[in-house]
């Protein structure tokens, strides 16, 4: 992709703070963290988000978070850890080549990954267990 900034960044034409790279990733902290640590992971090969990536690098790319994860909850001795990963405008993704967010989290941090639980009906149950129910 011509004109991709995560293409770019993971290919090492951009430089950018990297924890950690191997033949199919760049590890980067995040220019506008929610948190102290927080990194991206960024597959080398293009793919804007969830639905196009392959099988494979989508393995690998939560083996990956898992390793970082353990890696930097050591290192920055936070106390939890979100792995987020957005797809589409309306889920809050903003730059269109896949990534995973590794957000360390920290007793009392202000960081807002949460949502108003709503209730699930009887109807809604039902229509979606008929949708998706194999
Ligand atoms: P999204 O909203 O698409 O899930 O996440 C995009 C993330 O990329 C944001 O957290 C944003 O701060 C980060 N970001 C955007 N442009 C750059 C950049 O050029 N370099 C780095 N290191 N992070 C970036
Ligand atoms: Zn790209």
């Amino acid at each position: 992709m011509d004109n991709c900034i995560f293409c770019k960044i993971a290919n090492g034409e951009i430089p950018a703070a990297t924890l950690y790279e191997d033949d199919d990733f760049r590890v980067i902290l995040d220019l506008g963290p929610a948190s102290k640590g927080h990194a991206l992971i960024l597959p080398k090969a293009h793919a804007a988000n969830i639905y196009e990536i392959s099988d494979e690098m989508a393995a690998k790319a939560m083996i990956l978070a898992k390793k970082m994860a353990t890696k930097m909850t050591d290192a920055l001795k936070c106390d939890g850890f979100n792995i987020v990963q957005n797809n589409g405008e309306p889920a809050g993704q903003t730059v269109f080549h896949f990534h995973m967010h590794l957000i360390p989290r920290y007793k009392g941090d202000k960081v807002g990954i949460t949502w108003e639980p709503g209730t699930l009906t009887d109807e809604v149950k039902k229509e979606i267990l008929e949708k998706l129910k194999n």
